[in-house]
This record gives C-alpha cells, sequence and structure tokens, in this order.
C-alpha cells in the first residue's frame, strides 16, 4: 500500500472510533487512544497491534496523532544532486534520521522516524487536538526543536 492510500484509509478508521466516542471529552479520548487500550479495542486500527509490538519503546505510547504530521511523501520523489528524496522530516527533527538505499544508479532518501516519538506524546497530542484527524494533521502548530 502507498503511503497515500494508507493516510486516506487511516483517516477513515480514526474516524470510525471517533463516532464510537462520541460524548467523551477530549482527555478521556486520548486516554482511549493509548497503545494497550488499543490493542485491545481497536485490533484492526494498526498493523502493529496484531503482535502486540510498539512502534517506539515508550512509556504511554499514543496512537492518537499516529501518521506524523510532519512526515512528507514525495509522490514525485524530489532530486537534489545525486539524491532522490522519497521522503522527509518538514521540521528535520533530531530524533529522525535518514537513510540512503543504493537503487542502480540512485540513491534513494528515506526518512527514518524510528528514533522519533513527538507525535506519540500526550502533551503533544493535547496542543494539536481536534476531533477530526485530516484538520489535525493540517493545523498542526509548528514545533520550537
Ligand atoms: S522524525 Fe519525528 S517529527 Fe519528523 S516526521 Fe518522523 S516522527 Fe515526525
Amino acid at each position: 500500500m502507498i503511503y497515500n492510500e494508507w493516510y486516506e484509509e487511516h483517516a477513515k478508521k480514526h474516524a470510525t472510533i471517533m463516532k464510537k466516542l462520541e460524548g467523551l471529552d477530549e482527555y478521556d479520548i486520548v486516554q482511549y487512544f493509548i497503545f494497550e487500550n488499543m490493542v485491545e479495542k481497536e485490533p484492526d486500527f494498526c498493523e502493529l497491534y496484531k503482535t502486540n509490538t510498539k512502534c517506539h519503546e515508550m512509556y504511554e505510547l499514543n496512537c492518537y496523532m499516529c501518521g506524523c504530521p510532519h512526515f512528507r511523501f514525495n509522490q514525485t520523489p524530489q532530486k537534489q544532486d545525486d539524491l532522490e528524496f522519497h521522503s522527509i522530516c518538514s521540521i528535520s527533527s533530531k530524533r529522525g534520521k535518514r537513510t540512503v538505499r543504493e537503487v542502480g544508479d540512485v540513491a534513494e532518501v528515506h526518512q527514518d522516524c524510528s528514533g522519533c516519538t513527538i507525535p506519540h506524546g500526550e502533551d503533544y497530542i493535547f496542543s494539536n487536538f481536534d476531533e477530526d484527524w485530516l484538520e489535525m494533521m493540517k493545523n498542526v502548530k509548528k514545533l520550537d526543536l
């Protein structure tokens, strides 16, 4: 599945859960999205739930903003010298990194978010909270890193 398809599917899944949670306040909604609760109640929300695996080893991993709003997937890779950028972090988080894959004559650059927990922390989620996931992704506040 390419990223854009995943993005649309994920927005739908998020909206379905939000319908179920109608009437809860912001705090309770965000608590519902804690990893352990999601694994139990929403097993189809994330592929990793099947194996009870966290995408990041962190205390209280929260899945409300999964699909980081700072991640940019380039449908058409951007070329710069010998490099082809397939994805980037729009805020150049110091906790993210870039991986380079040699494919024939081309060096593909991909964003690697495995070391970055920014979208999974509750403070960050509360400061950007919107019940509409797509709006939240669009309107995310700029971070001072
Ligand atoms: S490095 Fe962090 S802030 Fe940047 S796109 Fe990845 S998860 Fe988001």
